[in-house]
């Protein structure tokens, strides 16, 4: 008698599976930027996207000013020859918000302060370290430039300029720009409301620990926080729906709630092939969902669809795969949601790897690596060890995914391999 044995993760490893840029393609063909657009104050700018572009009416600087503490003069009085001195006289003094009222003529200078509008008849500014006083005179020497130390009206911005695109989630400097042009207020595309739950009977949250004081049936939710920590930076609302057991009527009454309070439902756990598994069951009789084996490591069965009109990323159970599967599947596909245009590009680079790392040909692995300065101008980087999917503290010990791709092979010591840094992906 011979068994029949059904193909798994671990067997072959393209049995089935799509590789995890067509996954992402399909993901990101298959959504539409939201269309709701509410206005905010400048102030609240911070974090949000902009909905539409944001054109000025003014320059910037709106006058011509000093950009030091000096002389303002004109620049015929910048001595033509090396050794050549030139004497003027101080007629006033000016600063900033204020006008020097009067003609500064040839010969004639007015000591100005940084910001302060250039008096009618200068055009340069000496710095006050570059010029010998005495009584009301100054002296300069021939080391300086017509137009030096000023800043002219427009340099920055001119009307009309387009100075912030549609799109935009807003960074500090932006809201300074925004309230440089005399804007109060900013149409954003509105917060996406995202329902998260995490599912398993077998989960509980750290809040129910009096109750359960054996612990040796259960587990507590990490998933659930992991996810709302990671969507903090968006503007989203989150719709927190706690822990839904395996069981197929209280699977199907969340998702049918989370489907009418949120537009985006993320939930881990129960979408693999357990005997306990009826998320998939509850969601293929509720919406047009696919279940996906994505070639990728960790983070292989994903379900990705609709309920009504929600869409939803059904994540699998173990942390380490809700991790790697946020970051390159559903965070690109939230921010396409969110309409972001300007999301940071993440870094891609090679290292020498200093650990021995077995990878079989036909899926995408991501480990988790320790990268460092080598000492010589290069990156290093060794696996911070323990590789499970349920090995959470694979992620906070490591700063950076060693990406090893599609067809890669196992890995040598000294072998240069990719590596994406979490600076540049939280
Ligand atoms: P599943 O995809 O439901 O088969 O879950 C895979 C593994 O992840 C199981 O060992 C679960 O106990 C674990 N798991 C599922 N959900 C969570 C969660 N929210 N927090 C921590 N571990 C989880
Ligand atoms: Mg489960």
């Amino acid at each position: 008698m011979s068994l029949t044995i059904q193909p798994n993760c671990t067997d072959n490893p393209e049995f089935g599976t799509i590789p995890v840029n067509t996954a992402l393609d399909m993901i990101l063909e298959a959504i539409h930027p939201s269309s709701n657009l509410e206005t905010i104050p400048v102030q609240d700018c911070y974090g949000r996207v902009l909905a539409e572009d944001i054109h000025s009416t003014i320059m910037v600087p709106p006058f011509t000013n000093s950009a030091m503490d000096g002389y303002a003069i004109h620049h015929q009085d910048i001595p033509a020859a090396a050794e050549q001195l030139s004497k003027l006289t101080i007629i006033g003094t000016t600063v900033a918000g204020q006008a020097f009222q009067g003609k500064v003529n040839q010969g004639e200078t007015v000591r100005i302060m940084t910001g302060a509008v250039m008096p009618e008849g200068t055009d340069s500014v000496i710095i006050q370290e570059h010029v010998e006083t005495k009584n009301d005179t100054i002296t300069i020497d021939s080391r300086h430039q017509s137009g030096q130390n000023v800043r002219q009206a427009g340099e920055d911005i001119k009307p009309g300029d387009c100075v912030l695109n549609k799109g935009r989630q807003c960074l500090p400097a932006d809201a300074g720009i925004i309230a440089s042009l005399g804007i109060p207020e900013i149409k954003v595309f509105s917060p996406l409301r995202v329902a998260v739950f995490s599912t398993g009977s077998e989960v509980c949250d750290f809040s129910q620990k009096a109750t359960d004081s054996s612990q040796t049936t259960t587990i507590f939710d990490s998933n659930r926080y992991s996810l709302c920590a990671a969507l903090k930076p968006y503007p989203v609302d989150i719709v927190d729906m706690g822990i839904i057991p395996d069981n197929p009527q209280h699977l199907k009454t969340a998702f049918l709630e989370a489907s009418q309070n949120a537009e985006l439902i993320i939930t881990s756990g129960g979408v693999s092939v357990g005997e306990a598994d009826y998320t998939k069951q509850v969601l293929a009789e509720l919406g047009q969902i696919e279940f996906w084996t994505v070639a990728m490591k960790p983070g292989r069965p994903i379900a990705f669809g609709k309920i009504n009109s929600a869409l939803l990323f059904g994540l699998p159970g173990n942390p380490v795969a809700v991790m790697v599967t946020w970051c390159f599947l559903l965070k690109p596909a939230l921010e396409k949601m969110l309409g972001i245009t300007n999301a940071p590009v993440i870094p891609s680079f090679q290292a020498r790897s200093l650990s021995h790392i077995r990878k079989r040909p036909g899926r995408t692995e991501y480990q988790r690596g320790i990268l460092k300065p080598d000492g010589h101008g290069q990156w290093s980087v060794e696996t911070t060890g323990k590789q499970g999917s349920g090995i959470l503290t694979s992620m906070c010990k490591a700063n950076a995914f060693i990406v090893l791709e599609h067809d890669h092979g196992s890995v040598k010591p000294g072998d240069m391999v990719n590596v994406q840094p979490f600076s540049g992906i939280f």
